[in-house]
């Protein structure tokens, strides 16, 4: 299981499960790019478009989780 994370999301990838159909890359390439390394940046949308995006993953190898710090 991979973690990427800020102060407001917690992405996970799990590789084993994904099914590479591209949702996300496509979806929103700010955030996954394939070719950048880490392939997950947490920076590059806003949360709420990031999890949005997540919740879209049709293998479920995505999974997020929505922090609060600061609040
Ligand atoms: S949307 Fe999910 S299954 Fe598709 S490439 Fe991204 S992580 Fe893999």
């Amino acid at each position: 299981m991979q973690e990427y994370r800020n102060d407001k999301i917690v992405v996970r990838y799990d590789p084993k499960i994904c099914i590479h159909a591209g949702d996300c890359v496509r979806g929103l390439p700010s955030v996954f790019d394939v070719a950048a390394k880490p392939w997950i940046d947490v920076n590059g949308a806003a949360p709420e478009a990031i999890a949005g995006q997540v919740r879209r993953c049709p293998s479920g190898a995505l999974s997020y989780e929505l922090l609060n710090k600061g609040d």
